[in-house]
């Protein structure tokens, strides 16, 4: 059985505490944080499908800590349409007014897939209609 502790006071807690009983850490939260950390990592994994996954798990935990990674991501290298078409559809889950602006950015891409995918959501975006399922239905 694996011990947990509270980062915060050191007591050991249960694993399924959602507040620590000793000190009030929310616990909930520090493990909210640290998946998202991991995944933050994981848009970095050699594995494109780990990378593609990371993405899209960030976009529905609308992650606005994942925002300047994409930004990062879009504003890169990165050559594989899949993951950069997973993150722009992230994008477009995370309602932080930051989105336009990086959905702007990506509508210059190089790549003419990813930029018309861009601007395809831009013009959804703004027409207030983002049907994100008809979207992920085209994922992967
Ligand atoms: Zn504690």
């Amino acid at each position: 059985m694996l011990t947990y502790y509270c980062p915060q006071c050191w007591s050991e807690v249960a694993a399924n505490e959602r507040v620590c009983p000793h000190c009030g850490y929310p616990l909930d939260e520090f493990r909210q944080q640290a998946f998202e950390d991991k995944l933050l990592a994981a848009l970095h994994h050699t594995l494109p499908e780990r990378r593609i996954m990371a993405a899209q798990i960030l976009g529905n935990l609308k992650s606005e800590r994942a925002l300047p990674e994409f930004i990062k991501i879009i504003e890169g290298n990165e050559e594989d349409y899949f993951f950069l078409r997973a993150v722009l559809l992230a994008v477009v889950k995370i309602p932080h007014p930051d989105r336009i602006k990086i959905l702007q950015r990506a509508s210059q891409h190089p790549s003419r897939l990813v930029s018309d995918l861009a601007k395809e959501l831009l013009v959804d975006l703004n027409e207030g209609h983002v049907n994100v399922q008809r979207w992920d239905r085209h994922t992967g």
